[in-house]
């Protein structure tokens, strides 16, 4: 079902000042800009990177709530925009996430949005764009011209989709749009040790280990080997594990079910532990 998380950032740097990310371009002036100027926002890049931290980091520094829905096969129009829900004995209009961030303000953020059906795709396209209004024709033709602290954030991996296939181009070139990358080592090695407080030999082992594999020629460990595996392996060794065994069980067999791949990247992890 849908998931929506509501000005709930996941993890809280320790002096309480928001969500902990690493920048590691000019993505956040990039998205301030976009967020002031009102236009809609696409961050593209492969799934562990940093794109869900980035948004909420965002939310948090310019104030505003976060609206988040996890895109998926079944994801209809009814689960943006809102439906009628039987409530005491009563019938009511419940807002969907879109209709609620479009109304009060504040980011809808729609992760991995190509995975949601054409019907969702299609209600966003008069939201995304100048017009930034909503009808919700279900809910006796209202029109709603969107807050503005209203921002749309769609994010996907070109990695799955080699064309936005669900997206009209007219809109996709009213998005503003951020690549992201895995971070470069430095970052990366930063990223590990704040979120795990593992130490900084262990986290360099995870690190290295993490970009020999995305320099290999096998496109789909390339991206399998993402940040978020190293955060996982480096939490495991901060519980004292091994970071042989930790990047064994969170990062490599989750890359892998083939023997004779594992059995490689085990070489390889080897010699970096
Ligand atoms: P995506 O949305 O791109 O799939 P996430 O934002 O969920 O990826 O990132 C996965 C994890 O990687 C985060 O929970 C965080 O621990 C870590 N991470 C990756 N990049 C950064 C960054 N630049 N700053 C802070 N944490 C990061």
């Amino acid at each position: 079902m849908t998931e929506i998380t509501v000005a709930a950032p996941a993890r809280r740097t320790a002096d309480g000042t928001g969500p902990y990310y690493q920048p590691v371009g000019n993505e956040v002036e990039v998205f301030t800009a976009a967020f002031r100027s009102r236009r809609a926002i696409m961050l593209t890049g492969p799934t562990g990177c940093g794109k869900t931290r980035f948004v909420e980091a965002m939310a948090h520094q310019l104030g505003v709530p976060l609206h988040t829905v996890s895109c998926h096969e079944d994801l209809s129009s009814s689960d943006l925009l809102g439906r009628y829900l039987l409530k005491a004995g009563e019938t009511v209009w419940v807002d969907g996430p879109l209709t609620r961030a479009a109304r009060h303000g504040g980011i809808c953020y729609l992760d991995e949005i190509v995975e949601a059906r054409q019907d969702a795709t299609v209600v966003v396209h008069s939201v995304a764009d100048h017009r930034r209004e909503l009808n919700l024709e279900r809910h006796g033709a209202e029109r709603i011209v969107a807050h503005s602290d209203f921002c749309l954030v769609v994010s996907f991996n070109p990695g799955y989709q080699s064309v936005l296939k669900d997206l009209k181009v007219s809109t996709r070139q009213r998005m503003v749009t951020v690549r992201f990358g895995f971070p470069p080592a430095e970052a990366e090695h930063e990223v590990v040790v704040r979120e795990t407080g593992v130490g900084p030999d262990e986290a360099w082992a995870l690190v290295l280990f993490a970009q020999a594999v995305r320099r290999l020629e096998h496109g789909r460990l390339r991206e399998a080997a993402s940040t978020r595996t190293v955060v996982a392996a480096a939490a495991l060794t901060s519980q004292g594990m091994s970071t042989f065994d930790a990047g064994m069980a969170a990062m490599v067999r989750p890359m892998t079910d083939d023997a004779d791949e594992e059995a490689g990247l085990a070489a390889m992890l080897e010699t970096y532990t």
